[in-house]
């Protein structure tokens, strides 16, 4: 008999590269199952900033992450995930090891329990949720075209900003999610890097399919 092979594709990059909506439309397209791990730490961070806990309360955060590592498959509010101050939360919990071990048996078994084929997204996928994934995308591009991307879709939300200071805050999340403890969150070395900068998102799609394509058959 003839068994179709579940396939999974890793997409890892920093902010802003176009990772995510790559991600998404790919699984539509693909009619493969989605996971944007982000998410995972936005909900953490979102958690950590209602209950008012500071940055630096790593108990109390590693406790909010396991408390709601149970919680994951539950449905939740991604609008109130989407805003600067609960993507800087996260990038600081990410930086905890205990927290990235609470969400982790949750990204696994996602990635192990898919009939068809299954798209992550996020920054250690390709490293350490899914090391044997028969495909993996890192997505990248130039920190100035990264700021240039977030202020114009800051400025289309009608929220003023600077693009200076666009740039120094994407800066800083860069530095941040490249100095953390864990040693994963570079391309790994069997990836294909796809860098965006100069490509619209019809041309990062059409890039992706070029490398995914011979895997579909
Ligand atoms: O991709 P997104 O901006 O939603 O991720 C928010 C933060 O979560 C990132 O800045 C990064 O620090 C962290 N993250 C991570 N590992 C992942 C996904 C996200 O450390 N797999």
């Amino acid at each position: 008999m003839n068994e179709t092979k579940v396939i999974v594709i890793t997409i890892d990059g920093p902010a802003a590269s176009g990772k995510g909506s790559l991600a998404k439309k790919l699984a539509e397209m693909l009619d493969y199952d989605f996971l944007d791990t982000g998410a995972l730490y936005r909900r953490v961070a979102l958690k950590v900033i209602e209950n008012n806990v500071n940055a630096d309360e790593i108990d109390k955060i590693i406790t909010i992450s396991k408390d709601l590592s149970q919680n994951l498959h539950e449905k939740y509010d991604d609008s109130a995930l989407r805003n600067d101050k609960v993507g800087e939360m996260a990038s600081k919990v990410a930086q905890i090891s205990d927290v990235r071990t609470n969400l982790d048996d949750f990204q696994r078994n996602f990635a192990k329990n898919v009939t068809k084929g299954a798209v992550l997204d996020g920054r250690d996928i390709g490293t350490v949720i899914c090391p044997d994934a028969d495909i993996k995308l890192f997505v990248t591009a130039s920190v100035e075209k990264r700021a240039m991307r977030r202020h114009k879709e800051l400025q289309s939300r009608g929220i003023e900003a600077k693009y200076s200071s666009v740039l120094a805050e994407m800066q800083e999340r860069d530095e941040r999610d490249s100095t953390r403890l864990n040693e994963h969150l570079k391309p790994s070395h069997d990836c294909h890097v796809i860098d965006t900068s100069d490509m619209t998102p019809n041309q990062v799609m059409d890039a992706a399919l070029e490398i995914i394509g011979p895997f579909l058959h």
